[in-house]
């Protein structure tokens, strides 16, 4: 017993043992159509178990090699995002698209860029990641300690410039356009083809979508009604199983609305914020949906702080 004590504390000093060891979660492939497929992770925090990979991912293969969206946020969460695509294919990820600028986007493009794959998003995407590189390490280290050794923010290194862009592979062709919703600069991927959406954090389900300090619910609400006018038969969410328009628009679209056309038409009319939230307290409509009970007030509030002050 005290020996192979002695070992271990021998390995981790010696760095023989490495943080790689641990952590069960291993995200899998399920295929979405043909030859497009979805990571999808869990609805719950970031923690040293998932490393990080609390969101969804997906990825195309294609002949020309694996288009990859989004690459997790760290290291080894990137090391399990390939370890899942090699099960499907040993085609190499030739591709790696960021949709945004949140952890679980793109802290795993240096390792990607290590295996050669091209990682791009388009121009405000990166900047947005940029400014939050610091703050989103410091974070995720917060969250998942030292299981982020080794991890360098890198925002996506070729920028695609205008509000959106067409991109071409291995007979694929991928649609890129701004969202501005959970973050400035998010994205989506959409692929005409195959009717399959990569919505980035425009769209949560399953559990209550999140609205942060620097989200836009205008950008949002907008940005939604433009993705339904689109008819996609796919979606895969930000966060959440992949589903359908119908699923999505009642679990997030009618939930912009609600936060657009309810809380931010008070705030434009100069209600008491209070009286406002307290009104909108309880909506049966969403309590079913995970982190409901935390998330939904502070959703308001920030509803009503952005459209007062316009
Ligand atoms: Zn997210």
């Amino acid at each position: 017993m005290l020996k192979r004590f002695v070992l271990l504390l021998l390995a981790v000093l010696t760095g023989t043992l490495t943080v790689g060891a641990r952590a069960d979660y291993q995200p899998k492939a399920e295929r979405v159509i043909d030859n497009v497929y979805a990571l999808v992770g869990p609805l719950g925090q970031r923690s040293a178990d998932n490393d990080g990979l609390n969101a969804n991912f997906g990825f195309i293969v294609t002949p020309k090699g694996v288009i990859l969206i989004d690459s997790g946020a760290s290291r080894l969460g990137a090391e399990k995002i390939a370890a899942a695509i090699s099960r499907v294919t040993d085609k190499p990820v030739r591709w790696v698209i960021n949709t945004g600028s949140q952890d679980h986007r793109w802290l795993g493009n240096d390792y990607f860029i290590g295996k050669d794959a091209e990682v791009m998003a388009l121009a405000r995407t990166t900047v947005t990641q940029a400014e939050f590189a610091a703050q989103h390490m410091d974070t995720m280290k917060r969250f998942i300690g030292e299981r982020m050794q080794g991890t360098k923010p890198l925002p996506a290194p070729k920028t695609l410039a205008g509000d959106s862009a067409i991109l071409e592979l291995g007979g694929e062709t991928l649609m890129l356009a701004y969202t501005d919703a959970h973050f400035p600069g998010d994205a989506w991927v959409w692929l005409p083809r195959h009717g399959v959406m990569f919505s980035g954090d425009l769209i949560f389900v399953d559990r209550l979508l999140g609205v942060l300090p620097w989200s836009s619910v205008k950008n949002s609400q907008k940005a939604f009604h433009a993705l339904a006018a689109l008819k996609p038969v796919y979606i895969v969410p930000g966060h959440g199983r992949v589903c359908d328009l119908a699923q999505v628009q009642s679990e997030t679209g009618d939930y912009y609305d609600f936060l657009a056309e309810k809380v931010g038409v008070a705030a434009r009319e100069m209600e008491p914020m209070d009286a406002t939230l307290d009104r909108y307290a309880d909506l049966p409509e969403f309590r079913h949906l995970e982190n409901y009970e935390g998330l939904h007030r502070a959703n308001m509030n920030r509803a009503f702080t952005e459209f007062e002050s316009q």
